[in-house]
């Protein structure tokens, strides 16, 4: 029987393939060809089947799908460290708004480099960002190669980007317009929250999230502080306030929801919202826990999202997962809670839900994109093993990741960036942090 060319066949000594059966191949491969997976099984008979253009045999690999993060403002990496231990209120209006408010393009794309090296080197493939100079962010997003979920941020105060409100709609068509049929990037909108955006701008930008049929991105109930100043000021919940101007459907992505009811949980799941669980930024700003366990029993969507670098302070999905894991047996205080299986599913197939692209990315599966890690297994942290899904939660970290593909293409190889000039971009970034010091005291 002649073999079958491929580009890219990849073995290993365990692959996850996160199908609906969750089925875990030992001694695995994958074939993929152009963007797409071809075949997933025993490496003895990919091998057998297909001849590649290059083959990388694992012995003590695990292959798995890439992880998605839900929500981040990857350029916020340029804050890592900046501003800590303060309340969500204060750390945003004292020590973030002042600083955004100097941002140019040029550092927002140089940032988002920085969290691009760390997401790739940390097993994430793809990404949801909020953020201003969302165009820079492509940019940088595209030479990257990693696959994103981009918004520029709006708000009802001019920004520091386009500056009057209604410059931010034109901004947002213009992104629309450029990415329209990319392979990698899907423009979000993006108002920022309740409290910084007034109903008729929530209903505005519905409207354009409907038109456009794009995803409707917005952090909501990320604390108290935020649910008590919309009683004041609506006399609602903010769950309450966008179901009253009639926003919640399918389309929107909730970031946080740490502070609702089991009525409004039962709300969300009814209407189809989505939800972006974002537990290490929640606990450092203090701001709860989100009633994770309940969501997913009424049936919402729940992926996981590590927010920006200045309220977590990284982007690595692993550590993510572990929080998630074991926190909400703590507030549940049930051991059962949030097993590794089901928090391994929200930071993967999940994730690709609440993106709307569980068709093509989120699990291993002829015909899906080719976007997934390799980890090394031969380390004395994951020794020995029993369950592969339970060290990929409660001991696998970010650096454990060898080999990272996004949508067939290589873009790391031993723990190599393929797209990126990562040197270049951390010495670029000691440059940088130099400017925001003297911003924050300008
Ligand atoms: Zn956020």
């Amino acid at each position: 029987m002649s073999q079958q060319n491929v580009d890219l066949i990849l073995t290993g000594k365990y692959l996850l393939t996160l199908d609906a059966e969750e089925n875990i191949i030992e001694h695995g491969g994958v074939a993929i060809a152009g963007h797409r997976i071809v075949e997933t099984g025993p490496s003895r008979e990919i091998l057998e089947k297909y001849s590649g253009s290059e083959t990388i045999n694992e012995e003590h690999g695990l292959i798995m799908p890439g992880l998605v993060n839900t929500h981040t403002h990857a350029a916020m990496s340029c804050f890592r460290g900046f501003a800590d231990d303060l309340p969500l209120m204060q750390w945003l209006q004292e020590y973030i708004f002042p600083v955004e408010a100097r941002l140019t393009s040029e550092i927002v794309y140089h940032s988002t480099l920085l969290s691009l090296c760390e997401m790739i080197k940390s097993g994430t493939t793809s990404f949801c960002d909020m953020y201003l100079f969302a165009a820079d962010v492509a940019r940088a997003t595209e030479l990257s190669c990693m696959r994103a979920w981009i918004g520029e941020v709006l708000y009802d105060f001019p920004s520091p980007n386009y500056g009057e409100l209604e410059n931010g709609f034109t901004y947002t068509e213009d992104l629309f317009r450029q990415y329209s049929d990319n392979d990698l990037i899907s423009v979000t909108v993006d108002p920022h929250a309740v409290y910084t955006c007034s109903p008729d701008l929530l209903k505005r930008l519905g409207q354009m999230a409907a038109d456009k049929n794009a995803l409707y991105v917005i952090h909501l109930s990320e604390n108290q502080d935020e649910v008590d100043a919309c009683k004041d000021r609506y006399g609602c919940t903010p769950v309450m306030h966008l179901e009253n101007l009639g926003l919640l459907n399918e389309r929107v992505v909730a970031d946080h929801c740490v502070v609702i009811t089991d009525d409004e949980i039962k709300l969300l799941a009814d209407r189809g919202v989505k939800v972006a669980h974002c537990q290490e930024s929640n606990m450092k700003l203090a701001s709860g826990t989100a009633p994770v366990v309940k969501m997913l029993d009424a049936g919402i969507t729940v992926g996981i999202g590590t927010d920006g670098s200045a309220s977590n302070n990284d982007v690595d999905m692993f550590g993510e997962m572990n929080t998630v894991a074991k926190i909400h047996k703590v507030v549940r205080m049930d051991p059962t809670a949030m097993g590794a299986a089901q928090t391994l599913r929200a930071a993967t197939s999940g994730g690709a839900k609440v993106l709307g692209a569980d068709r093509e990315i989120g699990s291993l599966e002829k015909g899906k994109k080719a976007d997934l890690i390799v980890l090394d297994l031969n380390q004395p942290h994951l020794t020995p093993i029993y369950n592969p899904v339970s060290h990929l939660v409660y001991a696998a970290r970010g650096s454990d990741v060898i080999h990272s593909v996004i949508n067939g293409q290589m873009v790391m190889r031993d723990r190599h960036l393929t797209t990126l000039d990562e040197p270049a971009i951390l010495d670029q970034m000691s440059r940088i942090s130099e400017d925001i010091k003297k911003m924050r005291l300008a």
